[in-house]
């Protein structure tokens, strides 16, 4: 077998002794996107923040694999130094300053460590023209709309060497433009060999753009299915664990 970009295995997180993981397993390959579905509080978010070193290694169960090396990560930036970006539901852009500067913030140690001021503005100018924002790069985030500051966090993201890009609920409010804008994004990432892992509750999206989907209950997992032949029904039950006609 190929070996897997993303390889993990039998995650279990507890919470003062409350399981919020109970063993989960998930596999991916580069250049597939892979969606996780669950009710509210299955454990989604939980095993994305193992994946991305929000939670260290040594404060789980099981491992994770990432191009084959055994991954033990203390913090987020150790996953990016790996290539594994994480985008929150929550933003996390520093209000008070612009795009440029959020954009190169906390990449001092990356390459483009030593990029003059003109150099900067014209990638951020090409970043931003790839999410499709017609702003300017000294532009505030403040003065930002929720989901154009989510766009500014993926072309952030682009410009790491981002192998896996993981977007945790990414279109609970966006526009319509935004949400098509972000779901070509993540086609054309497709298409360049970058991985993703998706969570939303938006399933008609889950459909059109994964590969996998994994569906997770309470802390388990319940199944990874191919989107072939796969309906709305199909991943609705696993994730209320009925068959629909008994609800
Ligand atoms: P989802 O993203 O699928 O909605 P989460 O992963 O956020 O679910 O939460 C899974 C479970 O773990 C929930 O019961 C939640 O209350 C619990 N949980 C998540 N984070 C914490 C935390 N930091 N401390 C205590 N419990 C948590
Ligand atoms: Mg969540």
């Amino acid at each position: 077998m190929k070996q897997p970009l993303l390889d993990m295995r039998g995650i279990i997180k507890s919470f003062s002794g409350v399981r919020a993981l109970n063993g989960v397993s998930i596999q991916l390959e580069p250049g597939e996107v892979l969606s996780i579905c669950g009710e509210n509080g299955s454990g989604k978010s939980t095993l994305m923040k193992v994946l991305s070193g929000v939670w260290p290694f040594g404060s789980y169960e099981g491992e994770i694999y990432f191009e084959g090396d055994l991954v033990k990560a203390s913090s987020i930036r150790d996953t990016e130094a790996l290539g594994i970006v994480i985008i929150h539901q929550e933003l996390a852009l520093v209000k008070e300053m612009t795009v440029l500067e959020n954009i190169f913030l906390g990449n001092e140690l990356g390459s483009f460590a030593r990029l003059n001021d003109e150099e900067m503005h014209r990638r951020t100018s090409e970043l931003l023209a790839r999410v499709k924002l017609d702003i300017l790069p000294d532009t505030p985030i403040r003065e930002l709309g929720v989901g154009q500051q989510q766009l500014v966090e993926i072309a952030k993201a682009l410009n790491k060497n981002v192998k896996l890009l993981i977007l945790d609920e990414p279109t609970s409010s966006l526009t319509t433009t935004e949400i098509e804008i972000l779901l070509n994004i993540v086609s054309e990432l497709k298409q360049q060999g970058i991985a993703c892992i998706y969570i939303s509750h938006k399933l008609e999206e889950v459909l059109a753009l994964s590969n996998w989907v994994t569906v997770i209950r309470d802390g388990d997992h319940i199944d990874t299915r191919s989107v072939e032949n796969l309906t709305q029904n199909d991943i609705i039950s696993m994730m209320v664990g009925r068959e629909l006609d008994e609800l």
